[in-house]
């Protein structure tokens, strides 16, 4: 059924007009945007739920293996566009709306971004969600419902200000609430053994509620559920302790219920080690697994068939208790035996690594896993003791180690299939972090390299591009992204070329109108639009970026007439709100901007833009609208990247290196449609432990000692000169992510990037190169390589 020509207008406006009566009690003539949005959504989500039955049905019907993807994060953003998308209703909407003077954008710019997730982590499971649905893979997402997503960022004299980020203010008008799915989840308390039997007394306990949204699939022929899990208190007052004066033990329960789902937390490449996010942790992975058990236990009877029916995967190591969660499930409380339970928990469990940075690798000390988690403590010891003795493995390899429990490697035991997310990042797994394991364990590695959808990333955000694809190609591209290559004979084709072109011109005059609206900052539609927006972190090395822009203005202001490529800088991006250096750098981009947009000499040819608080929504706005992508981490740093490919999709250029999967956009674009530079993994490795390096490089270039000069000097601050003493100071004489050593050869490709620009033609012609080459990043094609190597998952369509 194709639901995009099966709308019914007059359905639709009845449906919205009963929901803004019935559901928010409102009158036309008194509605609000915000009663529209609701109404709105409302109707959607009607539309929704007939295809979700529709695929509840028939996964019991057919009794289909059923994919679960655990994650600490759903970066999903608006909902409302993923459903005018995929359910086809947008012309429709617009037309009905327009009868009450009412915008669609108005209203799906009032929806809050859900906004549960940190960066590239959360939004690639947004991204599969959506990919899952349109495959018709039979999926259920499992995640948490916080009350704060992550902060929204402001500046504040230049400065990063944290603001609570609180989306659920109003009501969600996707989620069903499901007061019958509700599970204990308990802690802390010690183990006994009666009849041969451990049994686990918790001390603490709180209850795990659900709460479901409908993830639609394209053309609205699936719908799988995302189900988060909101903390409740196991009872409101412990009356005993009340009664007997102890008002404030009595209110425990509910201060922990209170605290658990209570917020996000805001880190991204570094661990925390806090016992409120371990508790988080496991909350996330025994609601998810006692209700993995109960519905397979609602259809089947023999756990014995748990892994022919059920797929387990672990978004970075985060939920991975979920080996020792399920071993104590199947053994304590399904009276298995402890093989039979190690070997089913193995299989049905993989494990997606998603960064080698040695920060970010989560390890818990054994006093605190032991006390929050006495059972698990022991579980992990008997599985660690077991693989020590059966795999014959070296001293070094194991998961309890110098009183830390290291989580990748319980991930990595526990799991049949581990996967990097890019070929690259793959290899250095099998070389570094996991090599020892590899060896013992050869084929367990596989590499999915990531993927984006493009219903929202191409056709949503990016109308006139997809219009213009449309025409080319013929229509289905949406979900067969293959399709677009078909553009590549036509790359040189001149009406193709100003097609493609003024598409971008659009998408860049809307973004010009924002920033003029939002920020007070006036800039040229026709000049490059130089893009980098990512988590602020010094590995993908914004700063990089920065000293190129001062370069840039110091040159310019040298020599004004020499024929510059006139171009604006956009910068987006939040720092973990702990992260002193890429705090400084935010407080530095800030102060360029200031002195670069003020003056007058470079005003023609150079501007920077900030806006604050990158999100979803924002990268809609930006991405469309960029000419260049800057994917610019120091190689071997980023795992993947996804941010590379909306660029790439939406027919931006990229400069950068060869880390994560910018590699394999180099291979399918072309090198000659890439701006290349910067050493490679293996030469920024040997780099690194050179000793001197940055000075070395610094001595080499009279550019870079520029910049760091003029930075050292206040030139941006000069109420307060010694400000960024550090950044420059850290460059001199650490710099751990090579940007002295890089900086020349950047300098030398950017130089390139202004020469390409000017021909228009020729740029037209790579990006056009560009999307026709971005098929293989649909996170279609990740989801369809999951489904063969590791979960064993059929599509149901
Ligand atoms: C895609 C995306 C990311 C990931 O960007 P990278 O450049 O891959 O780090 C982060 N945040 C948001 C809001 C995104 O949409």
């Amino acid at each position: 059924m194709n639901m995009q020509t099966a709308v019914v207008p007059e359905q639709l406006r009845q449906k919205i007009l009963d929901h803004l009566t019935y559901a928010q009690g409102k009158d036309i003539s008194h509605a609000s945007i915000y009663d529209w949005r609701m109404a709105v959504s409302l109707s959607l989500r009607d539309m929704i739920v007939d295809p979700w039955f529709n695929a509840t049905r028939q996964i019991y019907e057919k009794h289909g293996k059923r994919v679960y993807y655990l994650s600490m994060e759903f970066l999903i953003g608006r909902l409302i566009e993923d459903a005018v998308t995929n359910l086809g209703v947008g012309d429709a909407l617009d037309a009905i709306l327009a009868d009450y003077n009412v915008k669609l954008n108005d209203v799906i710019e009032n929806e809050p971004d859900a906004a549960l997730g940190n960066g590239g982590l959360g939004r690639l499971a947004a991204c599969f969600l959506e990919s899952m649905s349109t495959l018709g893979c039979p999926a259920y997402g499992y995640g948490i419902r916080y009350d704060f997503g992550l902060f929204a960022q402001r500046f504040e004299g230049g400065r990063q200000v944290e603001m609570p980020e609180d989306w659920l203010m109003h009501p969600n008008p996707w989620e069903f609430v499901r007061p019958e799915s509700q599970y204990t989840i308990p802690f802390k308390g010690y183990v006994s053994v009666e009849n041969g039997k451990s049994v686990w007394h918790a001390s603490e306990a709180v209850l795990a509620r659900a709460y479901d949204m409908p993830i639609i699939g394209w053309n609205a022929e699936w719908a799988n559920t995302l189900r988060l899990w909101g903390a409740l208190p196991t009872k409101l007052l412990d009356l005993d302790r009340f009664n007997s004066g102890d008002y404030t033990a009595a209110a425990a329960p509910e201060a922990l219920a209170r605290t658990l789902s209570r917020v996000l937390y805001p880190e991204d490449t570094t661990e925390n080690g806090k016992e409120l996010r371990l508790k988080q942790e496991f909350f996330l992975t025994s609601a998810a697994l006692q209700d993995i058990i109960r519905r397979f236990l609602s259809e089947f009877d023999d756990l014995a068939l748990l892994p022919e029916k059920v797929a387990i995967q672990m978004n970075d190591t985060h939920p991975a208790l979920a080996g020792p969660e399920l071993i104590r499930l199947l053994v304590d409380e399904h009276d298995m035996a402890w093989e039979t339970a190690k070997d089913i928990a193995t299989r049905c469990l993989s494990y997606t690594n998603h960064t080698l940075l040695p920060e970010a690798l989560e390890r818990w000390s054994t006093w605190l896993l032991g006390r929050v988690l006495p059972r698990h403590m022991q579980i992990i010891e008997r599985i660690d003791a077991e693989h020590k003795k059966e795999s014959g493995r070296p001293d070094t390899v194991g998961i309890v180690m110098n009183d830390e429990v290291r989580m990748g490697e319980l991930a990595f035991i526990m799991a049949h299939r581990v996967n990097g997310v890019s070929a690259l990042h793959t290899d250095l797994m099998r070389e570094t972090v996991f090599a020892d394991l590899n060896k013992l364990h050869p084929n367990r590695i596989v590499n999915e390299t990531n993927g984006v959808t493009p219903r929202r990333w191409l056709k949503y955000t990016n109308p006139s591009l997809s219009n213009v694809i449309t025409d080319v190609v013929g229509s289905g591209w949406e979900a067969d992204l293959d399709k677009l290559a078909d553009l590549a004979p036509l790359a040189g084709n001149t009406g193709l070329q100003k097609r493609v072109m003024a598409s971008k011109q659009e998408n860049k005059e809307r973004l010009a109108e924002w920033v003029k609206g939002h920020m007070g900052i006036e800039i040229d539609p026709a000049a490059m639009f130089d893009v980098q927006v990512k988590r602020i972190h010094e590995y993908k090395r914004q700063h990089l970026n920065l000293f190129e822009t001062i370069y840039r203005w110091n040159e310019i202001r040298k020599n004004p007439t020499a024929g510059w490529t006139p171009r604006v800088k956009f910068f987006g991006g939040k720092a973990a709100p702990g992260y002193f250096m890429a705090k400084q750098i935010i407080r530095l981009i800030n102060d360029v901007a200031e002195v670069i947009n003020n003056d007058p000499v470079t005003k023609d040819f150079l501007k920077v833009v900030y806006p604050p608080n990158y999100n979803v929504s924002m990268a809609e706005k930006l991405i469309p609208a960029a000419d260049l992508s800057e994917q610019i981490s120091t190689s071997g740093k980023e795992a993947s990247g996804t941010g590379n490919m909306k660029f790439t999709m939406n027919g931006a250029l990229t400069i950068g290196t060869l880390d994560g999967a910018n590699v394999e956009i180099r291979e399918h674009v072309g090198a000659e449609n890439f701006f290349l530079f910067g050493m490679t993994a293996q030469e920024a490795g040997e780099c690194a432990r050179t000793p001197d390096h940055a000075r070395n490089a610094i001595g080499k270039s009279q550019a870079l000692r520029d910049v760091l000069q003029i930075i050292a000097e206040g030139t941006f601050n000069r109420a307060e000169p010694g400000r960024y003493y550090d950044i420059v100071d850290n460059i001199w004489n650490h710099d751990p992510f090579l940007v002295a050593s890089d900086f020349e050869d950047y300098l030398a490709a950017q130089a390139d990037v202004d020469a390409a620009y000017r021909d228009r033609s020729r740029w037209a012609e790579m990006a056009i190169l560009n999307i026709a080459s971005s098929g293989f990043f649909s996170s279609d094609r990740t989801i369809r390589g999951y489904m063969a190597d590791v979960w064993d998952a059929k599509s149901l369509l």
